[in-house]
């Protein structure tokens, strides 16, 4: 096992890790950022070092500096969190080449599947559905007229490198296709540095469910079940549940399956997520693959009680699986809710500042992941997440009725979060009835 890890991260996943370590007895370093200076969460590594200024670009996405301060500290694995350099398949070679384990799958796995294109492509030769669409990314005006005549209007361009929700734009007419082509390359690269796109079929009213993976080096591969994340915001996650209300045992067994078959044909080692579209009709499509940890873990972690934090630390360690398909059974219904410093009356408008009251709720079932504390100054320059809220109960509805009485108790002020928009979702009877789809929030919110 190691002895002790950099987690190369920051906020509500940096603490996270850092309290998996400290329960594996491994020693913990953060790194932090000027603008993170002080944080309360950092006194909870055993060691802390500045890696430079308040942009992601002058710190958490400086992998040499990030290198070298593991190399300093004596660390021997590097934990990448989600976002900054997690899904950089460089990234995780070059620790790898300095001696540092990358806790994640390795920078040719990362590469097969990380890019949406090569991953669709991997997707398409396991014979696990994809959407409608270009093969790989395109070649030039006639590449892409032709294939977008072929799968017929509405289609979706998507940036090969793309994620969080950006680089995605819906073209309805032929006559707007190759203008809109083009601002999609420069904002790509712009925001990901590779101007390669690609267009799949735009799927009408869609559920996102996704399976989570954990593999090993020895050769195990398991699913932990589904996650439904069919509350979306601009393509963003909002809430996610487990399990998805919209399928059935068939369609979940099917699922998983083809999850399970994507890993192994790509030698995929560490927890992974595989998303898919449901459609009307019940059918699903592969979209793409997320080689890292994702922001709702803890959904799975509760329908199952597997710390995935720790089984990605023991991977990376090289220690077998503690569990394996038969074992894994997830029971009971839960919900997470994201709260982002967002004032969701001005279009999600990201809203930071200075906390001053701070009251996170408890009870039977909570768990509440948040690296917030009353007195804490939110900073504009990152990702608006301040804390999660899971609740687990027997069932759905259970579960609908604890979140709502969660959202009711929790106090954050001054600054504008997403709860009372949560709040609203839970009251909503479409949400209780199990029917809503992707673009539930822009229509009926
Ligand atoms: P998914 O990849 O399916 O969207 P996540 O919600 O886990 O799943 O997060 C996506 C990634 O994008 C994460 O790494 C997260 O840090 C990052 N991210 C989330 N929200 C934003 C945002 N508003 N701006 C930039 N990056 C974001
Ligand atoms: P990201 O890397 O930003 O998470 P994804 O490919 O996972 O990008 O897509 C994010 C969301 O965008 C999906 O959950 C879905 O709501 C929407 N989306 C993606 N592809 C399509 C599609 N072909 N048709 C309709 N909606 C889509
Ligand atoms: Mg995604």
């Amino acid at each position: 096992m190691f002895r002790r890890v950099l987690i190369a991260n920051r906020g509500e996943i940096a603490l996270r890790v850092v309290r998996a370590c400290r329960e594996l007895c491994i020693e913990s370093v953060c790194v932090f950022s000027e603008e993170d200076r002080g944080a309360h969460y950092l006194d909870l590594a055993d060691r802390a070092v500045c890696i430079g200024g308040p942009a992601p670009k002058e710190s958490y996405l400086k992998a040499d500096r990030i290198i070298a301060a593991a190399e300093v500290t004596g660390a021997d694995a590097i934990h990448p969190g989600y976002g900054f350099l997690a899904e950089d398949a460089a990234f995780a070679d070059k620790c790898r080449a300095c001696n540092i384990e990358f806790v994640g799958p390795t920078g040719d796995a990362m590469r097969r599947l990380g890019d949406k294109a090569s991953a669709r492509a991997v997707a398409k030769k396991a014979k696990v559905p994809t959407i409608p669409g270009s093969e790989g990314t395109l070649e030039d005006d006639n590449d892409t007229i032709r294939v977008a005549e072929k799968i017929g209007f509405p289609v979706m361009i998507k940036a090969s490198a793309g994620g969080g929700g950006r680089g995605m734009r819906v073209v309805h007419d032929k006559t707007d296709l190759l203008a809109a082509i083009k601002q999609a390359e420069q904002e790509a690269e712009g925001a990901f540095n590779s101007n390669a796109v690609y267009i799949e079929k735009y799927i009408d009213r869609p559920r996102h469910v996704e399976v989570q993976l954990m593999a090993d080096t020895h050769g195990n591969v398991v699913h932990l079940g589904e996650r439904d994340c069919t509350i979306q915001r601009r393509y963003q996650k909002l809430i996610e549940e487990a399990p998805s209300p919209a399928i059935d045992a068939r369609t979940r067994k099917d699922l998983c399956a083809a999850a399970v078959k994507l890993a192994r044909v790509s030698g995929y080692t560490s927890a992974g997520t595989v998303e898919f579209l449901l459609d009307r009709k019940g059918k699903f499509y592969f979209i793409e693959v997320n080689a890292r940890i994702q922001v709702e873990h803890p959904v799975t972690e509760r329908t199952t009680g597997i710390d995935l934090i720790k089984a990605q630390i023991r991977s990376a360690a090289g220690e077998a699986l503690a569990f394996n398909q038969r074992s894994i059974r997830p029971d009971g219904h839960v919900i997470e809710c994201r709260i982002n410093a967002e004032d969701p009356d001005q279009d999600f408008r990201p809203c930071a500042g200075l906390i001053e009251r701070f009251r996170p709720p408890g009870g039977f079932g909570v768990r509440i992941d948040t690296h917030v504390h009353e007195g804490c100054m939110i900073s504009p320059r990152y990702d608006s997440l301040i804390a999660k809220v899971i609740v687990r109960q027997p069932t759905r509805p259970e579960a609908i009725r604890a979140m709502q009485r969660c959202l009711d108790e929790f106090v954050i002020a001054p600054i504008k979060t997403t709860i009372p928009f949560l709040s609203r979702v839970m009251a909503h009877p479409d949400f209780a009835a199990g029917t809503v789809d992707t673009g539930f929030v822009e229509r009926s919110m």
